[in-house]
C-alpha cells in the first residue's frame, strides 16, 4: 500500500477540500485516492452546501483509538465520514447515490454520512 505523508493543511486537493480537511485528526498524515476526493467534490456540487468531514484519512493507531473496522476503507485513503449543517443525513445520502460513490453508510442518529470508494457496491444504515 502507499505510504501515508504529512499532509500540508491548506494544500487543495479539489476546489471545495483541503489536505488538512482529508488528512488523519491524529497525527496530520494522509494518504488520499484520487476517485474519493473527485467524487466528494461532485457531492458539494450537488450539495451546494459546505460538505464538513468529520473524518477522512485515518491512521493504523488513529483507527484503533475510534473503533474502525480492522479493514476500514479509512486505512486506505478510501473513505470519509461527513455531515451537512442543515441537511438531514438521509438527504445527504441520496445526493451520494448521485455522486457516485460505492459504499454509503447512514447514521442519522449520529448526524454523519460514511461514503467511500470500493470495488463492490454496499449499502447500510446504523440499527435503531
Ligand atoms: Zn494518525
Amino acid at each position: 500500500m502507499e505510504q501515508a505523508k504529512k499532509a500540508k493543511p491548506e494544500q487543495r486537493i479539489t476546489p471545495h477540500f483541503t489536505e488538512g480537511e482529508l488528512a488523519c485528526r491524529c497525527c496530520g498524515r494522509l494518504l488520499v485516492q484520487s476517485e474519493l476526493v473527485h467524487k466528494l467534490e461532485t457531492l458539494r456540487q450537488l450539495v451546494k452546501k459546505p460538505v464538513l468531514v468529520n473524518s477522512g484519512y485515518r491512521c493504523p493507531a488513529h483507527n484503533r483509538a475510534v473503533g474502525g473496522a480492522v479493514n476500514s476503507y479509512h486505512l486506505k485513503g478510501m473513505a470519509a465520514d461527513i455531515h451537512v449543517p442543515g441537511l438531514a443525513v438521509v438527504e445527504l445520502s441520496r445526493l451520494a447515490e448521485q455522486a457516485g460513490f460505492n459504499g454509503i453508510g447512514t447514521y442519522p442518529k449520529q448526524s454523519f454520512l460514511h461514503v467511500d470508494v470500493r470495488g463492490n457496491r454496499a449499502r447500510w444504515q446504523e440499527s435503531f
